[in-house]
């Protein structure tokens, strides 16, 4: 039998870290999460009945292939709002989450061997979308010392004829840093697309976080609402992008996926008019947590040189216990039934080190510490 063309997508250890924690959970074992970047708060209820009124309305056919006008256009008032921006709802296609926006990016960006530049680490995902349509990632580190920055020179020196895009993310999984908007700047002028990943947008906690589109309309932004409205299993998400692009991505929304789901675009309407606060409550505490995290993770005896200040993470050098963090993970999980994700999963630069997220409450957090403490006693 000939080998399947696509049989070489590396499995997400964050989400085999978490199906292993639930197996143990059906066990009767309490896991502290702190391995999945989920938002552990209930989507806030003027969402729900949005959507809930759009089914009882029989909102409950296919939408236009690019999204109901109005999400389209409350996106645009949104990134108006938020950055200044002038988006027409033409440049906009509506997705059923990031991911899938993502993965039809990808597919029309790329011709087979061109390069898309991803720092290291990265989210784990990243270089599948790109090897899956038949391109090339080309790494960049970013170092703990230098805050995980990505320095505009370092990229400079990896652009040559086959670069396609380059990729950013900010705030960023898994780092939880924020780009400065000098940084966002120089690379918007480098030449290649740039590729943002805007999905931890509203989740900051100090400084402010920027759009490519205040530097560049050369630029295709992906972002959604699993995190900042809490709708991860909602699913539903967007890409702003050149006009020839959203065509390109239309054509191949159109034949295989259709549409959005149409309820759910209502929901999505209302998070952006309606829940404004509601996502700054969450965000809100959010920021409580986060100092509630790096405090326990600084208890530990971890050094954590420059404090992330965005997205829901703390990735943290865990060298001194492990060279392999995928083992380090499980054998973490299955004997303090506390699940933390693998930093290789995130890229070589990664490796030995683990992400922690806090999605979750203080006190989940606080119980997670204390577990922890008692392993590394026995390491
Ligand atoms: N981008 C990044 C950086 C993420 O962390 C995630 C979720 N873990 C996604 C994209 C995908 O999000 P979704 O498909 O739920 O919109």
């Amino acid at each position: 039998m000939p080998k399947p063309r696509r049989s070489d997508v590396s499995p997400f250890l964050v989400m085999e870290i978490l199906e292993e924690a639930e197996r143990l959970q059906k066990e009767g074992i309490d896991i502290v999460h702190l391995e999945v970047g989920e938002p552990d708060f209930d989507t806030p209820a003027c969402i729900v009945e949005a959507a809930a009124r759009a089914m009882r309305e029989g909102r409950t056919h296919y939408t236009h292939s690019l999204g109901i006008r109005e999400l389209r256009e409350a996106i645009c008032e949104d990134y108006l709002k938020r950055y200044g921006v002038d988006v027409d709802p033409d440049r906009v296609l509506v997705t059923a989450g990031t991911s899938p926006a993502l993965f039809m990016l990808y597919s029309v960006l790329l011709e087979a061997g061109d390069e898309v530049i991803l720092s290291n680490p990265y989210y784990a995902c990243y270089p599948n979308y790109v090897t899956f349509s038949e391109g090339v990632p080309v790494y960049v580190d970013v170092r703990e010392s230098e805050g995980y920055q990505l320095r505009p020179e370092a990229i400079r020196e990896k652009i040559g004829p086959r670069t396609r895009a380059i990729m950013i993310n900010s705030p960023a999984n898994p780092t939880g840093i924020v780009l400065s908007p000098e940084g966002m700047a120089e690379i918007a002028r480098m030449g290649p697309m740039v590729v943002s990943d805007e999905i931890y947008h509203g989740l900051v906690y100090e400084g402010k976080e920027h759009s490519i589109l205040e530097f560049t309309d050369r630029a295709c932004v992906l972002n959604g609402f699993s995190k900042l409205y809490a709708m991860t299993g909602w699913r539903l998400g967007y890409v702003i992008a050149p006009l020839d692009v959203i065509r390109a991505m239309q054509k191949i929304h159109q034949n295989f996926f259709i549409s959005a789901n149409g309820f759910v675009q209502w929901g999505g309407v209302a998070a952006l008019r309606e829940a404004g606060p509601e996502a700054e409550k969450m965000r809100r505490t959010y920021a409580a947590r986060r100092l509630a995290m790096l405090e326990g993770l600084r208890g530990l005896g971890f050094e954590i040189p420059h404090p992330p200040t965005g997205a829901f993470y703390v990735l943290v050098n865990a060298r001194k216990y492990t060279s392999d963090s995928l083992s380090f993970a499980f054998d973490i999980l299955r004997k303090a039934h506390v699940a933390v994700s693998p930093g290789i999963d995130f890229g070589s630069n990664a490796e030995g080190y683990l992400r922690f997220s806090y999605a979750t409450s203080v006190e989940r957090i606080a119980e997670g510490m204390e577990r922890l403490k008692g392993y590394l006693a026995t390491c």
